[in-house]
């Protein structure tokens, strides 16, 4: 029987366990296995066995170089290739790759952001070999490529990239959870709790001819100018609805990359807006959900360009319609396959759950501004907070029956009953009725429980999930040891009593957070704020919290990121800030410049001779529409001038500014406001001019024409 495309295709390009255990010697199989799942030390004699298995099975595969593929804080992958060649005797080479080369590199840092954490005369940094996320093929016009995922650090072992805090933050939640969990009767034994993260990819796709002709998508990922359509996603019938050939064709072959590469693509559908999509994979060890989603973006936008599509993978390509996020769903996993989260079927008798409950509950609300952080890039800040994406402020949704459970006690001190789910009956006989979950969704809140796990929805979509995670965990196994000491001592018999107190102190303190309503509506925000809930309106806003006297204690207390680190990721986000709205400052001018401005006076050149050849050849025909629109026409040329030139102006002091926080906050403020003030009447001449005079396909063309 032929094989079905999945079972052929599923892992094919990884040197996954199955690959090592075969083509490692059993002894160093099993060495390297406890390092992989049990967090132990990497031996260092093994590399070279393993390494010369990995070039084996990647020259079988037709590869040509290796790569150190890491993550610099510049968002995306990088890496620099290395032929396996090594020149011998006669003029030869001879094919190598050793342990050296598979667990260290060095490449030129000095061209990476590092926040002030590398001066470029001490440009030496280091990649060094992940072995908990398995090395890969990636195959593409450059030929076969064998990929390792690795850590990336200074000389003198600051962290340069997201992969490192992220593994640090793993082991951090990872060692406190269980001095926790191991309080508990009978789970003495749970020796590691891992993190696990699905992250659903929502993303756009378009014509790659008209995003050819937008330099606004292409410089900086979104439309700086355009008109809506007449039609735009007010009739929801994207969402879900058929997928469209070309559409599906495309997403056939992204799931076949992504099964090569061992991603667990599971989901696809049709999202939101029009040309929007979204791929969830199975979730996975944080660290390897990660690198997969990387590595799915990369993919995503590979194939698209086989189909003649772009695919956008900004937060919000084009105004008016939903922009694009990632939902991380999260949650916390022992060696012996208890997830935290799991509330079972009797959750108010379930102290482990009711504790980590608890725990979250206060992690969140303690550090709000850090997650809201956390998930940020320019690109968000035109989303959080939109009535389309959950609102930039934090709280999380736990569902009817949670409430329910807290509720009682805080009243009664403890909970003795759960709501359940009814049953659904739709009045159809030949309808299953099957037993509804205990709680419907919201999908407004930006963190939700979702029956075994968390879903923070706010991450920026073009975004490395690193980061959030790495917020996650480390200010999760904060509360954890936070709460060990509170229990410690406790004697056994008293455990579950003390436990409850504790769940108690702990939601009667931190309750403010939770909010079950609507996310989107205005009474929130001042609910919200008579809380006393943050609320940071842009990321810049939230820049500082990274280095607040409590952060820097905590990140350090835990060994995620030392002070000079933390400083570091402060500098980078104002720079990446302050430059993602240079670039699209200078964009506008650009385009307004070259493109918007002289299409337009052409226009009216044209409007004007015609008003002329009508008036000479019938003096009395009524020209009071032409002139009209020519008036209209010529008043909006010249507000988008002077505007023009203010954005000129404003983006010249700017560009200037040396100190990178005020620079964000320039760019923040007076630039955004000089780039709305451009593109208005731009978008307004948009709708009055002829389409075939229109410089650039327009929203209509990009969005329905896929
Ligand atoms: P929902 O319908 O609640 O969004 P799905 O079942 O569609 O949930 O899953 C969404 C994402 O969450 C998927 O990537 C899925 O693998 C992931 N997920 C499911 N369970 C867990 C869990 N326990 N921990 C982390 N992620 C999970
Ligand atoms: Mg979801």
């Amino acid at each position: 029987m032929e094989k079905n495309i999945v079972e052929e295709v599923f892992a094919k390009d990884v040197f996954n366990e199955t690959v090592m255990r075969e083509r490692l010697p059993k002894k160093v199989y099993e060495q390297l296995l406890k390092t992989i799942e049990n967090g132990e030390d990497l031996d260092p004699s093994i590399a070279g066995v393993v390494a010369h298995a990995m070039k084996e099975w990647a020259l079988e595969r037709g590869a040509t170089h290796y790569t150190h593929w890491f993550q610099p804080m510049t968002g995306i992958t990088a890496e620099k290739h290395d032929a396996f060649i090594n020149p011998v005797a006669g003029g030869k080479v001879m094919l190598e790759f050793s342990g050296k080369e598979l667990v260290k590199g060095e490449p030129d840092a000095s061209s990476f952001p590092s926040g002030g954490l590398r001066a470029t005369f001490e440009a030496r940094g280091y990649t060094a070999w992940d072995c908990t996320s398995p090395a890969f093929l990636k195959e593409d016009a450059a030929g076969v490529i064998l990929c390792i995922p690795t850590a990336f650090c200074s000389y003198t072992g600051e962290a340069l990239d997201k992969k490192t805090p992220l593994l640090r933050s793993m082991e951090a939640v990872s060692k406190e959870a269980v001095k926790i969990v191991n309080l508990f009767p009978d789970l003495e034994e749970v020796q590691t709790v891992s993190c696990s993260v699905g992250p659903e990819q929502e993303y756009f796709l378009i014509d790659r001819d008209k995003y050819l002709q937008r330099e606004d998508l292409i410089y900086t990922g979104r439309t700086l100018f355009g008109a809506m359509p007449p039609k735009g996603q007010e009739l929801d019938d994207h969402y879900f609805g058929t997928i469209k050939e070309k559409i599906a064709s495309f997403m056939k072959e992204l799931n076949v990359e992504l099964w090569k590469v061992g991603i667990l693509a599971k989901t696809q559908h049709n999202e939101v807006a029009p040309a929007q999509h979204e791929m969830a994979p199975i979730y996975s060890s944080a660290n390897i959900a990660t690198d997969h989603n990387q590595l799915t973006m990369e993919i995503m936008k590979k194939v698209a360009k086989r189909h003649g599509l772009e695919c956008l993978l900004h937060e919000k390509p084009f105004a008016g319609v939903n922009g694009s996020g990632k939902h991380d769903n999260w949650s916390l996993v022992t060696n012996t396959g208890i997830n935290l989260l799991d509330p079972g079927k009797n959750p108010h008798e379930n102290y482990l759950f009711l504790l980590t409950l608890a725990a979250v509950i206060k992690a969140v609300d303690e550090n709000a501004v850090l997650l809201r952080l956390s998930a940020s890039n320019p690109g968000n800040d035109h989303r959080l907070g939109a009535n389309e994406a959950p609102p930039a402020i934090i709280s999380i949704f736990l569902g009817e029956q949670l409430e329910d459970i807290l509720a009682q006690l805080l009243e009664k001190g403890t909970a003795t009953s759960i709501k359940k789910g009814g049953r659904l009956n739709v009045g159809v006989n030949t309808l299953p009725n099957f037993r509804l979950d205990a709680t419907d969704r919201n999908r407004t809140s930006p963190f939700a429980f979702t029956g075994n796990k968390f879903e923070f929805r706010m991450v920026a979509s073009s975004m490395s999930i690193a980061g959030a995670n790495t917020i996650l965990n480390t200010i999760v196994a904060d509360v954890f040891s936070q709460f060990y000491e509170e229990l410690k001592d406790v004697p056994k018999e008293n455990f579950n009593q003390a436990v409850t107190d504790l769940v108690i102190k702990t939601v009667k303190e931190h309750q403010r957070v939770i909010f079950n309503g609507d996310g989107y509506s205005d009474e929130w925000i001042e609910e919200a704020e008579r809380r006393g809930l943050p609320n940071c309106k842009s990321m810049v806003d939230a820049i500082p919290s990274l280095v607040s006297e409590k952060s820097v204690e905590m990140f350090e207390r835990l060994g995620v990121f030392n002070k000079v680190e933390l400083e570091s990721r402060v500098e980078i986000n104002y720079e990446m800030y302050a430059k993602a709205l240079n670039i699209e400052a200078k964009t506008m001018i650009d385009m307004a410049s070259k493109k918007y401005i002289p299409a337009v006076i052409k226009y009216t050149k044209m409007l004007a001779d015609s008003i002329n050849s009508v008036k000479a050849a019938c003096p009395q025909a009524d020209i009071s529409v032409q002139t009209d629109i020519l008036t209209k026409i010529s008043s909006l040329l010249a507000q988008a001038q002077s505007a023009l030139y203010k954005l000129k102006e404003a983006d010249a002091i700017g560009s200037k500014m040396k100190d990178v926080k005020e620079q964000a906050e320039f760019f923040k403020d007076d630039i955004s406001t000089a780039m709305e003030n451009l593109r208005k009447p731009i978008d307004e001449l948009e709708v009055l001019i002829d389409k075939e005079a229109w410089p650039v396909p327009s929203y209509g063309d990009m969005i329905f024409e896929v």
